[in-house]
């Protein structure tokens, strides 16, 4: 079965666009397309927005423009928004340090209520779609130029085509290889444990910041409160983090003593075998060229982030608002959208990647240091801290600014 999906480009019957991800780059690109009149379909391999565990900590950079296009004053409204969080990193339990780039400050947001807010702000737009539980497989070609995409829904495969395809459907994005691009893998030694405790019966026992310990020889955990009165953990380390998942005991004996003493007893009496928990493989890879005739790839499709420096959620929404800025310039000013203007977002967003990756690595090779020396540099580094901070604000200042030309209005009940 086909179901066609398009229309000639131009100002007036602007393109049809195929959003292959509901995660954080695709739902803000949908919003930013629909609300400006683009039909869009969006497809999504979950049921709902209750998927994967990831990062919610927003950085003051992307707030702006969520504010500019009304979705953050209605996440504060619905209490989906907690300000003013700060992301602290320590060497063991108590040592707090400062890291080059100043320590990071933003809302923590619930990420499934943020997607669903997104889709329902953009159901108020006619040429707006999204499947759920909806699989792309392979991207369809009309000779070289991507037409479309095949999915699999309820048991059954199908074509859907469209005139642009933009795939935001994250890590290990299945669409790279039927695309005809190959990513650069950079090591990454360790993997993540991500457990999720109900603090609802002790609410007030939270943290309000973002707190990172490093525990040497890559051991690092992080905590933090999300969404619906739950504690958050992430736990990486070296060695096969599956196995252990798998023997509470031995999870309980490694894990409970690197925990901060004012959550430990809440978590000696919470961590059993009912604990919600999934393993991520961390990855940092980045596509060399992202994009191919009719198809663009943005967010951890195009460069997947490792959790490191909570930031990977950012960077995918700033692409997303370049790409839907880049869209309707093009739209606005009756061009086609082709490569040229997918080569245009890749080498706006390109330096700022490569910049961020870097950095991951650097962590990730600073927190497999003994904790012995972690100390060290730590003690030795405030030295340089003022330098090194004068260098990463210049680079940033070098690095296109989050400003978005075409703001989203809220429609409806939202409006005004
Ligand atoms: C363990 C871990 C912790 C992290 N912690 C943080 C953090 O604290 N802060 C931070 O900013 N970043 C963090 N990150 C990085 C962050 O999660 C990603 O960079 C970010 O989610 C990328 O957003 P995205 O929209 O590009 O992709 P995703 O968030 O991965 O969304 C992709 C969407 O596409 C859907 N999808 C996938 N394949 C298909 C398909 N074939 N067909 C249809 N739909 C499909 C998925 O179900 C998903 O909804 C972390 C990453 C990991 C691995």
């Amino acid at each position: 079965m086909s179901e066609p999906l398009s229309r000639q480009s131009g100002k007036n019957n602007p393109p049809s666009v195929l959003i292959v991800g509901a995660g954080p780059a695709g739902m803000v690109l949908a919003y930013q397309l629909a609300s400006h009149g683009v039909p869009v379909r969006v497809l999504e391999r979950h049921a709902d927005f209750r998927r994967e565990f990831r990062g919610e900590l927003i950085h003051a950079s992307v707030l702006a423009p969520l504010e500019r296009i009304g979705v953050l004053p209605i996440l504060r409204q619905r209490g989906l928004a907690s300000d003013d969080i700060e992301r602290r990193m320590f060497v063991g339990e108590t040592r707090r340090v400062q890291v080059p780039g100043g320590n990071v400050r933003g809302s923590i947001i619930s990420q499934e209520g943020f997607l669903e807010l997104l889709h329902e702000l953009c159901s108020a737009f006619p040429d707006y779609r999204l499947d759920f539980g909806t699989t792309a497989l392979e991207v369809c070609k009309d000779g070289d130029k991507v037409t479309g995409v095949a999915v699999r829904k309820s048991g059954s495969e199908s074509r859907i085509h469209s005139d642009i395809v933009v795939v935001c459907s994250g890590r290990n994005s299945v669409l790279r290889k039927s695309a005809g691009l190959t990513a650069e893998q950079f090591h990454v030694p360790a993997d993540t444990l991500w457990l999720r405790f109900d603090f609802s019966d002790i609410p007030q026992a939270l943290p309000r910041s973002v707190d990172v310990h490093m525990w040497g020889d890559g051991i690092v955990v992080v905590l933090f409160q999300t969404s619906r009165s739950r504690l958050q953990l992430a736990f990486s380390a070296p060695g096969d983090l599956g196995t252990l998942r798998k023997d509470l005991p031995a999870l309980r004996a490694r894990l409970l003593p690197l925990i901060p003493a004012a959550l430990r007893p809440h978590l000696e009496a919470k961590l059993d075998a009912a604990t919600e928990s999934q393993m991520f493989k961390v990855a940092v890879d980045r596509l060399p060229t992202w994009h191919a005739p009719g198809i663009l790839f943005i967010g951890d499709a195009a460069h997947t982030m490792s959790p490191s420096g909570g930031i990977g959620l950012n960077v995918a929404m700033i692409d997303a608002f370049a790409a839907a800025d880049a869209f309707l310039a093009a739209i606005d000013a009756g061009l086609e959208i082709g490569e040229e203007v997918f080569a245009a977002i890749q080498k706006q967003r390109e330096p700022d990647i490569v910049a961020v990756q870097a950095g991951q690595l650097r962590a990730h090779a600073m927190a497999g240091k003994r904790r012995v020396g972690l100390h060290m540099m730590f003690s030795i580094l405030p030295v340089f801290l003022p330098l090194i901070n004068k260098k990463v604000a210049a680079a940033a200042r070098r690095q296109a600014p989050v400003a978005i030309r075409y703001a989203a209005a809220p429609q409806g009940e939202h409006a005004g």
